[in-house]
């Protein structure tokens, strides 16, 4: 595994066992669920449409593909600075030893001048998540907040970053890439150029941490706004959390499923005719009211 997404922690948080059926089954998850989640990114588009023009660029390895990603901090740096809003700002660094990744909705400032990250999760119903799901987007956006603080405070290092995801740092990028270098006032001929260029930019950009994370609820049905989540980031607490879900990735545990009071999950889960997870512990449960009765 080279790097984990943000949102594969997520999942996590959800169930592990189910996380792992959807990356090794993911046919079976229900057709509507996958149209709602086009519907979601329809409305994320539009989002990001209203605040910039969405520009193709060709791209031939996977070192264009980093290049891109770090053009677009590059581009959005100035913009941060100047006041703005800015949309789909990657993030990455090394976390406990694994790299992680993703990206953030949107960052602009509140009115009292902050520096305000803003999640917007769309909804296929017109009701606001409970609060299992809400724990998970809570984590989300403390985990953007702390790749995010880290990588203006000048954690971001470009050996780490090529060592982890095996990248060639010499490797001459596409001539769409830097064509699209240009068209920004950068000349750049590497990939390490491009890297460099980017943990400098961001060392030196002064740009603050981010001061508060909001979750955002909408309905997909008409992008009517269902209601607004302000979450306390509590570091410790979500560092611990981190640990513990990359603890799997790092071989040092097994992945688990739900626990018994969040059996509740399975009802509505894909995965619950094929579960092994949730067969045991239901035969774990019947064997213990079997044992209790004839005691
Ligand atoms: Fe997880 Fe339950 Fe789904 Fe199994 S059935 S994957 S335990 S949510």
């Amino acid at each position: 595994m080279r790097y984990l997404s943000v949102t594969d922690i997520c999942s996590q948080v959800w169930c592990e066992q189910q996380m792992i059926y959807k990356m090794e089954q993911p046919l079976l998850i229900e057709p509507e669920k996958t149209a709602a989640m086009s519907e979601g990114s329809s409305i994320h588009l539009a989002r990001e449409l209203e605040v910039h023009d969405v520009v193709s660029v060709t791209t031939q390895t996977r070192e264009d593909r980093w290049a891109i990603k770090c053009l677009n901090i590059l581009a959005m740096i100035p913009v941060l600075q100047g006041g703005g809003r800015v949309r789909e700002f990657p993030v990455f660094r090394e976390l406990d030893g694994v790299y992680v990744v993703g990206v953030i909705d949107e960052l602009g400032y509140s009115s009292k001048g902050e520096l305000e990250l803003r999640e917007l999760k769309t909804r296929a119903t017109p009701t606001l998540p409970g609060s299992a799901q809400r724990r998970s987007h809570e984590i989300q956006v403390s985990i953007y907040k702390i790749l995010f603080d880290g990588m203006v405070s000048g954690v971001l290092q470009a050996d780490v970053l090529i060592q982890h995801l095996k990248l060639r740092p010499e490797q001459e990028l596409g001539p769409q890439v830097k064509e699209h270098a240009m068209k920004c006032g950068l000349t750049v001929s590497t990939f390490r150029d491009v890297m460099e260029l980017t943990c400098l930019n961001l060392t030196y950009s002064d740009l603050p941490m981010i001061d508060s994370l909001k979750l955002e609820y909408c309905f997909q049905g008409d992008g009517s706004l269902l209601g607004c989540d302000e979450v306390t980031f509590q570091k410790e607490k979500v560092l611990d959390q981190v640990t513990f879900y990359l603890s799997y990735w790092k071989g040092l545990r097994d992945f688990q499923g739900v626990d018994i009071e969040d059996a509740w999950k399975c009802r509505m889960c894909d995965y619950s005719s094929i579960c092994e997870w949730r067969a045991q512990k239901t035969k774990n449960i019947a064997f213990r009211t079997f044992n209790k009765r004839f005691k």
